[in-house]
């Protein structure tokens, strides 16, 4: 151990700070700026997104009810995707079904997902944050933070100049891992109960080359397969051939023909918080990926001309820290559909654990299933005993089994919608973010155009586009059809 001490510059200070540019991050700080507040993003790397650009993670899962007929996550959300698509890099996902391509052949909660280009989602998020007047802080990583009187009032950012203090009335932790928070003292659960092991890494890679109409016969006459090629993966264990890290070959066709994400290295027994572990892991998930490939031009139809298009600037972390909040959601929550008075998201994505120790998952666990559409209260973005804080994204507080439902993207921008609307709220009023009145930041979200369920009242159709709500039936897109 050694003491440092040193003298570091002060930034002015602004209303509301949003560390990390995840799908949460984007979203808290474009509806913090849209609620008034002046607004800095700080965020490590020198682009925007996170896992949805820099993680080459996608398509973003449902932002439908289970059942894939009610679109629940609307807002900024819908706003990003549809700016997408108008520069052709995405497709809305009113216009995709499960078993198809795009969500990877698999059939259980992968109705109505989203195929974006990476490079556009860049583009897009940074022209949505700099229009709403959001400050930018690139290449600057949260190192520390500043609490007085129990209350968060600032960030200690290291970057090529050194270090600086960067104070904020309220700062939001989107930095998926709960670093803000951590680092200001809350308390915070980790891994899952019986032996506190996190979901495995993985290193998203893209190929190209691929034969997409061999693929999707070789589906089309596997209809029993839970996992695409799961047959294949299953003989080549048996033959001792490869020692592949999942059960089948998790793969996503994307909008550029025979270019698809892959979704399949994994690395176990590695913590996201640990500098050592990442390094181990980004090390090992790179060795299967060159497995991998081999694998895929040897034994799998469609495959055999593959190359390597790209890997993702980071291993992907799916699971850390579980910050928590005034509330922590849990999977009884989610199963039984539990309404709350202060829900500010809806979303119907299923729990999603891919297996902390073996070669299983996800959806094979025995975990119940969850309700068509469930909801996730506030308290769940308030830390229990900080102030100047707010959690969004994939470090609110719930439970292992919950937080590996609503861990993806589309929950991520509706929770960090929720989150940057309380904290310029907050601002506003000169509250803590605990202490506002919800029932207004519900109206606010809902004039935003988010949807937060039944009971509360949904935006007319109309303002969503034709698009919006119930999918398209002028456009059905089944498996059969690609
Ligand atoms: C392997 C894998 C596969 C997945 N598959 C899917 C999928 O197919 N579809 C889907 O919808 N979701 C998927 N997910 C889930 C989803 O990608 C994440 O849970 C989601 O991105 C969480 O959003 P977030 O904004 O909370 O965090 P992130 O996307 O992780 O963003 C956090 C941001 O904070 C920045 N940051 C972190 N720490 C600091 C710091 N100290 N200082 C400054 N900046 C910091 C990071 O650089 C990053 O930009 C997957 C996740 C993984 C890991």
């Amino acid at each position: 151990m050694r003491e440092y001490t040193r003298s570091i510059t002060t930034e002015p200070s602004t209303d509301v700070l949003v560390v990390g540019s995840g799908p949460a991050g984007i979203a808290a700080a474009i509806a913090a700026a849209r609620g008034g507040a002046s607004v800095r993003l700080v965020e490590r790397f020198g682009f925007l997104g996170g896992n949805l650009t820099g993680g080459l993670v996608g398509p973003c899962m449902t932002s439908f009810s289970l059942d894939g007929r009610t679109q629940l996550i609307r807002g900024i959300f819908d706003e990003f995707v549809r700016r997408m698509e108008a520069l052709g890099g995405a497709v809305h996902p009113s216009q995709t079904v499960s078993g198809s391509p795009y969500s990877g052949f698999m059939t259980f909660g992968h109705e109505a997902v989203t195929p974006f280009d990476p490079e556009v989602a860049k583009r897009v998020s940074m022209e949505m944050v700099l229009e709403a007047g959001v400050e930018l802080m690139l290449h600057s990583l949260v190192i520390d933070t500043v609490v007085e009187d129990g209350a968060v009032t600032g960030v200690i950012v290291a970057h090529k100049g050194g270090l600086s203090f960067l104070p904020a009335e309220v700062t939001i932790d989107a930095s998926g891992d709960g670093d803000v928070a951590a680092r200001s003292g809350a308390e915070f659960g980790y891994g899952r109960e019986e032996d506190g092991e996190v979901q495995p890494m993985t290193l998203f890679f893209r190929i190209r080359d691929v034969d997409d109409e061999a693929v999707t016969r070789y589906q089309e006459a596997h209809p029993e397969e839970r996992f695409p090629f799961q047959s294949v993966v299953e003989r080549v264990h048996r033959e001792g051939t490869y020692s592949l890290p999942r059960r089948g070959v998790q793969l996503f066709k994307t909008l550029e023909p025979g270019v698809w994400r892959v979704n399949t290295t994994r690395v176990t027994g590695v913590d996201g918080t640990d500098v050592h572990d990442l390094t181990r892991a980004e090390v090992e998930a790179r060795r299967q990926v060159v497995q991998l490939l081999d694998f895929f031009r040897r034994e799998l139809p469609g495959m055999e001309n593959c190359r390597l298009l790209d890997t993702a600037g980071t291993i992907g972390v799916r699971e850390t820290r579980r910050v928590e909040g005034e509330y922590t959601l849990t999977l009884e929550d989610l199963v039984e559909g539990r309404p709350f008075d202060d829900v500010i998201a809806v979303a119907g994505y299923p729990v999603d654990i891919h297996s902390p120790t073996s070669i299983n998952g996800p959806f094979d666990d025995g975990v119940p299933s969850t309700a068509n559409v469930y909801e996730i209260p506030y308290r769940a973005l308030v830390p229990a005993r900080l102030d100047g804080l707010l959690m969004a994204g994939r470090c609110i507080s719930g439970s292992h089994e919950a937080l590996a439902a609503i861990r993806v993207m589309p929950p991520a921008f509706a929770l960090g919608e929720a989150a940057g609307a309380a904290a310029a709220s907050a601002v506003d009023a000169h509250l803590a973010p605990r202490e506002i009145d919800v029932s207004a930041l519900q109206e606010g979200l809902l004039d935003q155009g988010a949807y937060l369920g039944e009971r509360l009242r949904a935006p007319a159709q109309s303002a969503l586009g034709p698009s919006a709500g119930v999918p398209s039936s002028a456009a059905p897109q089944t498996a059969a059809s690609r």
